[in-house]
């Protein structure tokens, strides 16, 4: 089926040969099935459809690299606890924080984690996320992770959005365990089963302090490499520890949160092809003020995306203009780096840089019409995703 979309006020795509925003005034966009064949001021060919774009400005479909959706329930109540001054201590004897989501993923039969997640990933889809990376962690065992990771495959398959699955079996470590026994769980049990059952495509740790150690990150994410799963790494949040080296010298395609890299680390990931991932939205969530330096990373000769972290704890974001307002506001980077952050760069964190990411021919056609004069104006309203007129999804009109 060709379609046309007409009257497009501007076209934006990231430039990845010279590094810029590229910006096309008046463009007609042509598809073909599930593909841009072809972007010009007039296009002359008759189509089966043709969709007038009303003065919109385009951009390509969001990309969300990081992302924890598979919970039940949720934890307004930890939320409240936390602006009544609890600590993370209380908030945990309590029976709050990961270990609730844990006993919630655990309780739940496969039909109500499914209905469950469902219910977030719905939403992401009307922020204009036309694809997104999902990861598995809070079953924590091999039934429960692989019933995780068969909800992520199920809703991949029913909604209009495009999820990349990432086992993330070393999220915490379960109270029944010492850290030695589960990482043995999880090279030895968990990760070849996962692999032959194909339910993953990355492989992320929680490298932290009191969490993974590098020697566990190195030990789960190697033996994850050896079975086709890509890794990518939370590193750096609280405490600089080396995550970010051993990210580089991984090959990690992504290192996550880095609020406390410092030059080394900073310069272990530009000399690498791992992109840096901030996540603001976690900083503001949990009202904290030390934000990733963005400018920093950039300026050391990183290549950043931006995700939202949204999960059941630290982070409810599902919008990504959201996650761009923030970044602008507390990362220190440009409107044009942000874009670049959750489209291409985004694209390249999930290994899809050359179908995704960009509104240039032969790309999937995943594209954003915004009742929006300017770019610069979907960060700045804050509600922008109710300016989005119109969703393209694998070339087929999804609202
Ligand atoms: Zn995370």
């Amino acid at each position: 089926m060709l379609k046309k979309i007409v009257n497009i006020s501007k076209v934006y795509t990231w430039d990845p040969i010279q590094n810029i925003l590229d910006e096309k005034s008046n463009q007609q966009i042509l598809i073909k099935d599930d593909r841009i064949l072809k972007i010009d001021k007039e296009i002359n060919k008759k189509v089966d459809l043709i969709i007038d774009a009303k003065k919109c400005i385009a951009t390509p479909g969001f990309i969300d690299s990081h992302t924890h959706p598979i919970f039940v329930g949720n934890r307004a109540n930890e939320f409240q606890m936390r602006l009544n001054g609890s600590t993370y201590e209380e908030i945990k004897e309590n029976g709050g924080g990961i270990l609730s989501s844990i006993k919630n993923v655990r309780e739940s039969n496969f039909e109500e984690l499914y209905l469950n997640s469902l219910k977030n990933i719905k939403p992401f889809i009307n922020y204009g996320t036309t694809t997104m990376e999902a990861k598995s962690g809070y079953g924590l065992s091999l039934k429960d992770e692989i019933k995780s990771l068969k909800v992520i495959k199920k809703i991949n398959n029913e909604l209009d959005i495009d999820i990349l699955p990432t086992f993330l079996g070393a999220h915490a470590i379960p109270e029944e365990y010492s850290s030695t026994e589960y990482v043995d769980i999880i090279c030895n049990e968990m990760i070849p089963q996962i692999a032959e059952q194909n339910l993953a495509i990355f492989c992320d740790v929680f490298c932290e302090e009191g969490y993974f150690n590098l020697e566990d990150s190195r030990k789960i994410l190697s033996t994850a490499k050896s079975f086709g799963l890509i890794p990518r790494m939370h590193a750096d949040e609280f405490k600089y520890f080396g995550a970010s080296e051993l990210a580089s010298d991984l090959g990690a395609i992504s290192a996550d949160h880095l609020m406390a890299i410092n030059k080394k680390g900073i310069k272990a990931l530009a000399n690498s092809n791992t992109i840096a991932t901030l996540l603001p939205g976690t900083t503001f969530f949990l009202k904290k003020n030390k934000y990733a330096n963005g400018r920093d990373l950039i300026d050391g000769g990183c290549s950043i995306a931006l995700a939202s972290d949204f999960n059941p704890g630290t982070c409810t974001i599902r919008s990504l203009s959201n996650i761009v307002f923030l970044a602008l506001q507390h990362c220190g980077i440009t409107l044009e780096e942000a874009f670049a952050a959750i489209t291409y760069n985004a694209s390249k964190s999930l290994n899809k840089s050359n179908s995704i990411g960009l509104i240039k021919e032969n790309y999937i056609a995943d594209i954003l019409l915004w009742d929006l004069d300017e770019l610069n104006e979907i960060p700045y309203w804050y509600d922008s995703s109710t300016k989005i007129y119109k969703i393209f999804k694998n070339g087929k009109l999804i609202n």
